[in-house]
């Protein structure tokens, strides 16, 4: 990917002037503490289903992330350098690096603090003890929790290989799956309110079973006790795609709301 848009999450440090980062010294642009994400989940939104970027690209940039496939086959879950394909049928399979993403962001997830969450009744009480917990509001974090959740709902798209249709009606149809008992890691990243249509603002959260069987977009869940760490990251690299279908989604047309009913299309009960 030649063209990467970088941007510092605090002060983008300029060419004079650098902003001071810990210890006093100069903060340095450092790509392996970075957030780096593939395209636009605006671009996606709009109907940008292939995507150009080899799977194998992606692992370089991190080991740790959530995302989907070319055509939107299946949800992507990166963990410890694996790539997972949770498709639509429930299935979950070693993604074939050979394959494409249109849309995805990963980090080198490095530990920076843990946090402890007694339980939680749902997803968004869950959400709201990170946030109450997580030492920064304006940062990006990559979040993993790997823990035994009482019940966890999980959604996949079936893939899309007509002319575009717009990804608000593709998930009309999403496939949900309520699973009881069952452990496994929570893969979620968080970004500030400031991402506005780049990505969604707000937590992402994927999930793979420890067997590596059940996996898939999280709607829903009840969580007690478990391990829970997060990596917040200084930097944000976006890699701006080179297709010509890019050229023409439109994606500076999508609004904020069509990304937010993507995401957070969560279950009937759950918060607009
Ligand atoms: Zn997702």
């Amino acid at each position: 990917m030649a063209l990467a848009a970088v941007l510092a999450a605090g002060c983008a440090p300029s060419a004079k002037t650098r902003a001071a980062g810990k210890n006093g010294k100069p903060a340095q642009i450092t790509l392996d503490d970075a957030l780096v994400q593939f395209s636009l989940v605006s671009a996606l939104a709009a109907g940008d289903y292939v995507g150009d970027t080899p799977l194998a690209d992606l692992l370089a940039s991190g080991d740790f992330g959530v995302g989907t496939f070319s055509h939107l086959d299946g949800e992507m879950i990166v963990l410890d350098g694996k790539i997972y394909q949770a498709l639509a049928d429930g299935t979950v399979r070693a993604a074939d690096l050979n394959g494409t993403t249109p849309f995805a962001a990963v980090t080198f997830f490095s530990e920076d603090g843990q946090i402890t969450i007694p339980a939680a009744n749902s997803l968004e009480e869950l959400e709201e003890q990170l946030d109450r917990q997580l030492p920064r509001h304006g940062a990006p974090y990559a979040i993993r929790i790997d823990a035994e959740f009482p019940t966890l709902t999980l959604r996949s798209v079936r893939p899309v290989y007509s002319a575009r249709e717009p990804l608000v009606d593709v998930v009309k149809d999403q496939i949900t799956w309520e699973h009881e008992q069952l452990r496994g890691t929570l893969v979620g990243l968080r970004y500030p309110g400031w991402i506005d249509t780049l990505n969604v603002a707000g937590y992402h959260w994927h999930f793979v079973s420890y067997d590596r069987t059940i996996g898939g977009h999280v709607l829903a869940c009840e969580f007690e006790r478990g391990q829970v760490r997060f990596d917040e990251c200084s930097t944000l690299v976006i890699h701006v795609p080179q297709s010509k279908a890019f050229e023409e989604t439109g994606a500076g047309d999508v609004k904020k709301q069509d990304i937010e009913k993507i995401e957070r299309q969560r279950t009937p009960r759950a918060r607009p």
